[in-house]
C-alpha cells in the first residue's frame, strides 16, 4: 500500500467514527468555526483543569459539519490534545500547522502527531487545508478563552 492510500484510509477511518464527538458537559468555553470555502462547521467546547498553560485538557467535545477532511481532523485533534497539558497540545498543534503550511515538503513526525500525519497529504492542496485546520482552530479559541482571560491569577491557584 502506497503512502497517499495508507493516508487516505485513516482520515476515511476517522471520518466514518470519529473520536470524542458530540457535546459534552462540563465545559468552559464553546466556539462556532466556519470554513465558507469549503462549507464546513464545527461547534466546539473545551474542558480543562484549570486555567493556566499547565492546566490539563480534560475533554473536548464537538459537533462537526461538512467534508471527511474536516470531520476526520476534528476526531484526530480531540485524540491528540485530551489529557495534554494547554502547553503540550499547543505544542502539537504548532507542529500539525506547520506541516499544513508546508504545501506537501514537511515530513510528518508520527511521534508527535500520530493519526495527524495523514493530513500530509492534503497540505499539498492550499483549498483543503483549511478544512483540516478548522477543528484545531476552534480548539486554540475556546482554549484561549479560557486560559487568557485570567491570566494575572494563574500561578496562585495550585
Ligand atoms: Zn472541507
Amino acid at each position: 500500500m502506497d503512502l497517499d492510500s495508507l493516508y487516505q484510509e485513516i482520515i476515511l477511518d476517522h471520518y466514518k467514527h470519529p473520536h470524542h464527538a458530540g457535546l459534552r458537559e462540563p465545559y468552559q468555553a464553546e466556539v462556532h468555526h466556519v470554513n465558507p470555502t469549503c462549507g464546513d462547521e464545527v461547534t466546539l467546547r473545551v474542558h480543562l483543569s484549570g486555567r493556566d498553560a499547565d492546566a490539563v485538557v480534560e475533554d473536548v467535545s464537538y459537533d462537526a459539519e461538512g467534508c471527511s477532511i474536516s470531520q476526520a481532523a476534528a476526531s484526530v485533534m480531540a485524540d491528540l490534545v485530551i489529557g495534554r497539558t494547554v502547553k503540550d497540545a499547543s505544542a502539537v498543534h504548532q507542529e500539525f500547522l506547520t506541516l499544513m503550511q508546508g504545501r506537501g515538503t514537511v515530513e510528518p513526525d508520527e511521534d508527535v502527531l500520530e493519526d495527524g500525519i495523514a493530513f500530509a497529504g492534503v497540505a499539498k492542496f492550499p483549498a483543503r487545508v483549511k478544512c483540516a485546520l478548522l477543528a484545531w482552530m476552534a480548539w486554540k479559541d475556546a482554549t484561549s478563552q479560557v486560559v487568557d482571560h485570567d491570566e494575572n491569577t494563574t500561578k496562585e491557584q495550585s
